[in-house]
């Protein structure tokens, strides 16, 4: 899709800023860059929040696709607010996630001396300009402005001093903060997410770049590091958008090509309002320990502000990579709703291939202390027989690892609901488990049809119905009244511990 905008300018051929024809104008159409680098750039000031695991997500995507290449950078240069801790959340989101990076992360605290540097260029190629006015000035000429009941914006006439003036003040040691010079006209985009972006150039202030303590500015840094890591296209929330237009003057005060820019919408609670805490987590850590499967939660992060343009929505990582573009973006919010999230964990969870989540649920089985990694591997058939039985019935992996507990350990815990309801005469209950107890110890072998048929036969010869007797046993053998199918739990739990079992229910009923 080439889409033509007024102002345009052949690619390539920038406008003079200080022509009679001043706007800037960069990238008419939606066409991707020829060579793909893209970046997901988290500042590390708190976990890693779904938003960004979103924004991650769809740049991964487009670089997968596109044999492009996807890069991380660490915006560390807030030195109060940045964790290590944090830092090492977004890792272990992203590795969680797949979401494997191309290159060695980039830190951009790392970097402080370059983002300086560019901004000492600017000031000599005249693109910005020395500001000595110190705190205490600009206060003064606030309460001034508020005094005439005016709003204060800084003036760019105010600010700038004479050659010897500066030449004074230099000599004299007087800091100063490096501004960029904006210049007139307007500043226009063609954004792959939001089409036609522009802003008049007269809304935007000559921005500091450099403060006076030799510091960089966001926006500088971003560039600086953007251009250094050939970033051809910057995919971010659309909370960005104001900076963009800033960006885009530094990148070209700087002669230095201007990247695509895809502003993905933000993220909202099914209330509508901003997503917070309110909404339930917010946190990728969260739903990992929650036991949510990596695939759903990319499934479901795949589809806040995008669409496959059919009614797909449930898509492995490999048909999400496939299935992905930038067409399918949306500009309107998207819409964070848990309970679509844990019903998409349904579906993952049934359907990977055992082996997939046999990996996942056994360290989780490990760190409830039921069984260790290597003893599953060990009884890898059966482990894998077990998790077949659990996982239909399971919408998290947690659910899985509690309905496990009964085919570990040696006894299970009686819960009381499942007592009063199916084991109400204790000493009938007692009897029925005892005969079933005989029967199954009779069997030649530990075979499901032949336990079904011995079981059934018995229920005959006392003449009472198969649930009679398949219900308080099931208490025997898990403790509560749901699990799945009789035979397969008496199959998975294995003569010895299903016969234990039974014999421990009519001893503690006989005791009762
Ligand atoms: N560090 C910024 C953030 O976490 C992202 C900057 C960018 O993508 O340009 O919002």
């Amino acid at each position: 899709m080439n889409v033509s905008i007024a102002f345009c300018h052949p690619s390539g051929q920038w406008p003079d800023t200080d022509s009679a024809d001043p706007q800037v104008v960069v990238h008419m159409t939606s066409s991707l860059p020829e060579t793909l680098r893209v970046r997901f750039a988290p500042s590390p000031t708190g976990f890693l929040h779904v938003g960004g695991a979103r924004t991650a997500l769809f740049n991964w995507l487009l670089a997968r696709k596109f044999g492009g290449q996807f890069l991380l950078r660490i915006e560390d240069t807030d030195r109060q607010r940045s964790t290590d801790e944090s830092t090492r959340a977004i890792f272990e989101g992203l590795e969680w996630l797949g979401l494997n990076w191309d290159e060695d992360v980039v830190y951009q605290g790392a970097n402080v001396a370059r983002h300086a540097a560019d901004a000492h260029r600017l000031l000599e190629s005249g693109a910005a300009y020395r500001d000595f006015t110190t705190p205490a000035e600009t206060e003064r000429l606030r309460a001034e402005a508020e005094s005439r009941g005016d709003v204060y914006r800084f003036d760019r006439a105010q600010a700038m001093l004479s050659d010897e003036d500066v030449a004074a003040r230099l000599a004299a040691g007087a800091p100063y903060a490096i501004r960029f010079r904006v210049p007139e006209g307007h500043t226009e985009w063609h954004d792959l997410v939001h089409e036609r972006i522009a802003f008049p150039n007269k809304d935007i202030e000559d921005f500091v770049i450099l403060r006076s303590d030799g510091t960089p500015v966001y926006n500088m840094a971003v560039v600086s590091d953007d251009i250094a890591m050939g970033i051809t296209l910057v995919m971010r929330g659309d909370d960005h958008i104001s900076n963009t237009p800033k960006q885009i003057l530094l990148y070209r005060a700087l002669g230095a090509h201007v990247p695509q820019f895809a502003h993905v919408p933000m993220i909202h609670g099914t209330d509508g309002k901003k997503l917070s805490k309110r909404h339930g987590a917010t946190a990728v850590g969260d739903y990992q320990h929650q036991g949510l499967l990596p695939q759903a939660m990319l499934n479901f992060l795949a589809l806040l502000g995008w669409s496959p343009g059919d009614d797909t929505e449930v898509m492995t990582l490999s048909q999400l990579v496939d299935k992905f573009h930038v067409e399918g973006l949306q500009k309107k919010a998207a819409v964070f709703d848990t309970k679509k999230l844990e019903c998409m964990n349904g579906q993952p969870l049934a359907l990977i291939p055992i082996a997939e989540l046999a990996a996942v649920v056994a360290p989780m089985l490990e760190k409830a202390g039921l069984a260790t990694v290597a003893e599953l591997k060990a009884r890898e058939a059966w482990y894998h027989g077990v998790l077949e039985l659990l996982r239909v019935r399971a919408r998290l992996t947690d659910e899985i690892v509690a309905q496990a507990r009964p085919f570990f350990g040696e006894s299970v815990e009686y819960d009381a609901d499942a007592v009063s309801k199916q084991w109400r005469d204790a000493a009938v209950t007692a009897d029925v488990l005892q005969a079933t107890h005989e029967a199954l110890a009779e069997l030649p072998s530990w075979d499901m049809a032949a336990m079904e048929e011995r079981l059934r036969t018995l229920a005959e010869a006392r003449g009472i119905s198969g649930g009679k007797i398949f219900q308080p046993l099931r208490v025997a053998l898990v403790g509560l009244t749901v699990s799945p199918g009789i035979f397969d739990v008496l199959y998975y739990l294995g003569r010895d511990r299903a016969l234990a079992r039974i014999a421990a229910a009519v001893q503690y009923l006989r005791a009762g």
